[in-house]
């Protein structure tokens, strides 16, 4: 494994032509040390772990030093915020550090996120707290464990500034990977400020380096939104499956590589409640878990709308009309292995759907009652009682669990082999906003062992891990519903 110093840096994105990023120094917390390091990412950028404890680390990345070859830029973009287009948002308050390639030709982007003030930092400080920055770092490692694409975070950064926002915060930084940043949004300023060339620019890089096998076909551009299009639905039919509702999809926090991006308000479903909106400041719930369908293919329009002179309208217009048969194959799909059904059948469908009423009627809690499913006996006398007992009208539990029986033995289905295929489908453990408020006030105490346990454990989060069985009880009353609001 090479030493700091012998990582391979460049950017690629600072090259591309003016207009695109702006060179800003990072701004340096004041006492910055190294909280918290993910082993999985750093095995990732293939640094060895003896590195983290060298000070050139936490100076590397907490942006004291920059090592040869990064260079920090801010990245420009704009975007649909709550359904107003604002002209120019851009990296406020993060910087694109520089590329790292690794020995097997894979490319990182390295992105630090609480890096100070930027041309773009519009009323902001350019900081970011440590509360959000815990929620980051520990939400984009349990959504890379649970299978679902999303950026990656490699360490948690804290220093003694204070920052300002309700209350009084401790500033922190994160270092965020991916193999591109670009969004809808970046599309979209291109288009909006008229600078259609830059459009075609932009295109052409994310191409070249994501999307290669398109290079050089007649309508790339076409099968590359087409392509953005189905990743989107394959993403938002994970997060519907899960239970996880991102909370503030405006199009600058769409990824144009189908990441789970920008971790701001996001919340994990506890009770089965479609209507669940996460975020304090989505006054109309326009952000609600069961709207992301509909909300991801509003934001892909605006994204064919910044690619209109690329693409004829009629094939923009085609691509976006395969989201929702997309979305409801993979949804479906994720779904039935839920279910531990092996094969499609026309009724299960009505069959989910029922479950699901009767879990809203319930309030059962998601998670819970996908992994106890797992254990459910098949033989007709079997009650079920671990189930049955999270339902009120146990009557409606009872008729639902007959179709379901039904529906396993139509199908040969053998409760110890489905049980071990559910128990790869349902997770055990999710980042429930209790689990990580509860880890961000030891933190705030200078205690980040409760992170250190939380990343481990939601790494695996399919595994029993008997030892960390509380980590996958239901919220207590006073972690029911945190207030998590956007300004973090
Ligand atoms: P977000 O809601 O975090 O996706 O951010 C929306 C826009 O506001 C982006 O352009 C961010 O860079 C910017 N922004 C958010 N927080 C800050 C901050 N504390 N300082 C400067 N800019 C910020
Ligand atoms: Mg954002």
């Amino acid at each position: 494994m090479p030493s700091l110093e012998q990582l391979r840096f460049d950017n690629s994105y600072a090259h591309l032509p003016a207009g695109f990023s702006v060179r800003v120094p990072p701004q340096p917390l004041e006492d910055a040390r190294l909280v918290s390091v993910s082993p999985e990412a750093l095995r990732l950028l293939e640094i060895d772990a003896s590195e983290v404890q060298r000070p050139e680390f936490v100076e590397a990345f907490g942006g004291v030093r920059p090592l040869p070859g990064m260079e920090p830029v801010a990245a420009v973009y704009a975007g649909h915020q709550f359904g107003v287009y604002v002209p120019r948002l851009g990296d406020g308050r993060a910087l694109l550090l520089g590329e790292l390639q690794t020995s097997t030709g894979e490319r990182w982007e390295l992105n630090l996120k609480g890096s100070g003030l930027t041309p773009f930092s519009r009323r902001g400080d350019g900081r970011a707290v440590l509360r959000s920055t815990i929620r980051e770092y520990l939400c984009s490692e349990a959504m890379h464990g649970l299978g679902i694409p999303t950026t990656r975070a490699l360490c948690i950064i804290a220093g003694s500034e204070k920052v300002y926002r309700e209350e009084v915060e401790t500033g922190a930084m994160l270092i965020r990977l991916a193999p591109s940043h670009v969004r809808f949004g970046t599309f979209e300023y291109f288009h909006h400020t008229k600078q259609r060339e830059h459009v075609a620019t932009l295109a052409d890089y994310v191409l070249a380096r994501h999307f290669p096998h398109l290079e050089g076909t007649k309508d790339r551009h076409a099968r590359f939104f087409a392509e953005v299009v189905e990743r989107t639905a394959q993403l938002v039919a994970q997060w519907q499956a899960v239970g996880f509702a991102h909370g503030v999809l405006n199009t600058d926090n769409m990824s144009i590589l189908g990441l789970t991006l920008d971790y701001g308000p996001f919340g994990f479903l506890d009770d089965f409640e479609p209507g669940f909106i996460c975020n304090h400041s989505d006054d109309f719930g326009r952000y609600a878990f069961n709207k992301q369908p509909r909300i991801a293919v509003w934001n892909l329009a605006r994204l064919a709308e910044a690619l209109a002179t690329l693409i004829p309208q009629e094939e923009a217009e085609a691509a976006l009309q395969a989201f929702a048969p997309s979305f409801s194959t993979h949804f479906l799909a994720r779904m039935r292995e839920k279910l531990g059904l092996r094969e499609a059948r026309a009724g299960d469908l009505e069959l989910l759907e029922t479950l699901l009423a009767r879990m809203t009627e319930a309030r059962v809690d998601y998670t819970r009652f996908f992994r106890r499913l797992g254990r459910f006996d098949s033989s007709t006398e079997a009650r079920n009682e671990p189930l049955r007992d999270l339902f009120l009208d146990t009557a409606a539990f009872d008729a639902w669990a007959a179709a379901y029986r039904t529906r396993l033995l139509s199908e040969g289905s053998e409760d110890a082999e489905r049980c071990t295929r559910m128990e790869r489908a349902n997770p055990k453990y999710v980042l429930r906003n209790y689990l990580a408020q509860t880890a961000i006030t030891r933190a705030q105490e200078g205690d980040f062992s409760e992170v250190e346990r939380l990343r481990a454990v939601l790494s695996h989060p399919f595994d029993e891990q008997p030892e960390h069985e509380a980590l996958a009880a239901p919220p207590p009353a006073w972690g029911k519903h945190l207030a998590v609001s956007c300004s973090s």
